[in-house]
């Protein structure tokens, strides 16, 4: 543990840039310590009660937080919560805590514990997925109760009243719910990689977040003050004055930046020269579009559609996910809204789909290779957006194409939702362009084949690099090897890019290599059309742009390619921008 005058610096995976300072809010990882105690028989009614005033006060404060995120984030998000007050009304673990009581004569706390350590063991064994998932539900609501038979209370995510930075192992995705537009001004991870979903999240809610720092949650204390600074991926703890005044210094300074930056909002992605490129941002969740609005984006070029299968208990509707996209569509209009078809698996996984357990969840049944699996699924996604095209101009694409088969097969399941609509007389537009990710090496290279099924592509790196290289982009032991720059990387960008044009479609890029500014010169000269990155990236690559001509950027693209490592990519392309930007350079 960190002490006041011992400013300790920790270095992680930058994930979400920006500087915040301010209290630990330490989630999760506190152990809760029960002492053995013995009680005298005539006691036991009096332990009978505690328990069950215990299970009382645990189901109110599960209500108020379902209540309050009911009301902020939309019913979605609060249902997660039902499964935790189920594991309240358990009958079987409820009459085993009170037969154990009268057999062990032990406070409740105790056999509870041991209870509940059964519990959580048995159901993390069970074969059926869906069971398994239950463990952390039950592990949550066990320590709720815990907490209330020891008199202690931990404020909840949804209970901040004050700006806090969270520090956990990881963040679930009913963590992040909680998180939206709550006091949470920043958060640091013991795991995950730059392009783990919570990375992204971290992105889209704009807050500065490091992950991958692996011991964080034991080397920080509640009351310890950090600085996180999620650009460079470092974490302060308890820094002293001189450091705290850099850090005040330099965010000043990234902010009147990132303020000068907006000034470009409302003028085009245009290259010196006058090459107009499509400049657009990436969503999770419907209430972003103001955001991407306010950077200066022109369109969303990748609407990640998974988010709304997560933290619920049942699937979502047609009607639903169509009111969904209708409302992206009609506010992005007249600008174009690209539809990713569901992207479970990996490391999204909605309970309720009961997917199997797998050993490379990312080499698994996931995307659309589950959505070809189950038609009744996919299908339901494909009229929804249908339905939502005729709202403004809406363009679909298909995840984790391996080859022109999936493709096809795709387009024939497209065909039949179409026919589906039809015969209800439910309108549609008959012109929606339909697009390829291409995030696996075998559709890279492939790409000739299966351009001539798709009217436009969309490199998914943060896939590509992990498929290309070999590196789980979620493992923050070799996320040192994640390199965008690598040679083989570059070669793979250029000759999707070719293939596409060569067959008379665009090329876009949805991943976050694409909101790299040094990067993004290259992906200039390599005559990329589109670039789709989290809102915050926007006015910085539409600065990179504006700033160059397209000999420039095709010089630079060239030269890169002919170098050897990573290394040597990043650090020319960081010089060229930086000459390149002159007085324009942060
Ligand atoms: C990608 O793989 O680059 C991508 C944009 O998709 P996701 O991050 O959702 O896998
Ligand atoms: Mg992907």
């Amino acid at each position: 543990m960190a002490s006041a005058a011992s400013p300790q610096f920790l270095r992680g995976v930058p994930a979400s840039p920006g500087i915040s300072m301010g209290r630990v809010f330490l989630l999760d990882s506190e152990e809760i310590t029960i002492t053995r105690r013995h009680i005298a028989p005539e006691q036991i009614p009096q332990e009978i009660a505690r328990f069950e005033e215990a299970l009382i006060q645990t189901r109110q404060e599960i209500l108020d937080i379902q209540r309050r995120i009911g009301q902020e984030l939309g019913g979605e998000h609060a249902e997660i919560f039902n499964a935790h007050l189920l594991v309240l009304e358990d009958r079987a673990l409820i009459e085993e805590v009170i037969a154990r009581l009268k057999s062990d004569q032990l406070a409740v706390e105790c056999i509870f514990f041991d209870v509940l350590k059964r519990y959580v063991r048995a159901f993390s064994r069970v074969e059926d997925e869906y069971l398994r998932e239950r463990t952390s539900d039950i592990e949550d609501v066990g320590k709720r109760i815990l907490r209330h038979l020891l008199g202690q209370r931990r404020p909840s995510l949804a209970e901040l009243s004050e700006p806090v930075i969270i520090v956990a192992y990881d963040l679930s995705p009913s963590d992040t719910a909680t998180m939206h537009r709550r006091h949470v001004i920043g958060f640091v991870t013991d795991i995950g990689g730059r392009t783990s979903h919570t990375a992204i999240m971290a992105k889209s809610l704009e807050i500065p977040a490091v992950v991958g720092l692996e011991d964080v949650t034991q080397r920080i204390a509640s009351d310890d003050f950090l600085i996180v600074d999620g650009t460079t991926g470092v974490v302060v703890v308890n820094p002293d004055e001189a450091t705290r005044q850099s850090y005040e210094a330099l965010r000043a300074r990234l902010e009147a930046i990132g303020q000068a930056l907006l000034q470009l909002k409302d003028l085009p992605a245009q290259t010196k020269d006058g090459r107009r490129v499509h400049l657009a941002a990436n969503i999770e969740l419907p209430e972003e579009v103001p955001a991407i609005l306010a950077h200066g984006a022109e369109g969303i070029g990748l609407y990640r559609t998974e988010f709304f299968y997560l933290n619920r208990s049942d699937l979502p509707t047609e009607d639903e996910q169509f009111e969904a996209y209708r409302r992206v569509v009609q506010e992005m209009a007249p600008y174009p809204v690209i539809i990713r078809t569901l992207d479970l698996g990996g490391d999204k996984f909605a309970s309720t789909l009961k997917t199997p357990r797998e050993m490379n969840p990312f080499l698994g049944w996931r995307a659309i290779r589950f959505c070809l699996a189950r038609p009744d699924v996919f299908k339901v996604q494909l009229r929804a957006i249908l339905r939502a095209s005729t709202f403004g101009t809406t363009k679909l694409m298909y995840p984790l194409i391996s080859s022109v088969d999936e493709v096809r097969q795709a387009n024939q399941l497209l065909e039949e939702a179409k026919e589906e609509l039809r015969t209800h007389g439910v309108p549609y537009d008959p012109e929606m362009e339909v697009g390829a990710m291409i995030e696996v090496p075998s559709a890279a290279l492939t790409c000739d084949i299966i351009a001539q099924e798709v009217r436009f592509f969309s490199i998914g790196t943060n896939d590509l690099i992990q498929y290309a290289l070999a590196v789980d982009r979620v493992n923050e032991k070799i996320a040192y090897l994640y390199e965008p720059a690598h040679p083989a990387v570059l070669r793979l960008v250029k000759a999707i890019v070719e293939a596409g044009h060569a067959a008379r479609i665009w090329v876009g890029m949805c991943g976050e290599m694409a909101g790299e500014p040094a990067l993004a010169l290259l992906l200039l000269g390599l005559e990329l059309d589109e670039f789709s990155t989290s809102p915050v990236n926007v006015p910085r690559i539409k600065q990179v742009i504006r700033a160059v001509t397209m000999e420039q950027a095709r010089r630079v693209a060239a030269r890169a390619l002919t170098l050897k490592t990573s290394k040597e990519v990043e650090d020319f392309a960081t010089a060229q921008l930086r000459e390149l930007l002159g007085g324009l350079a942060s």
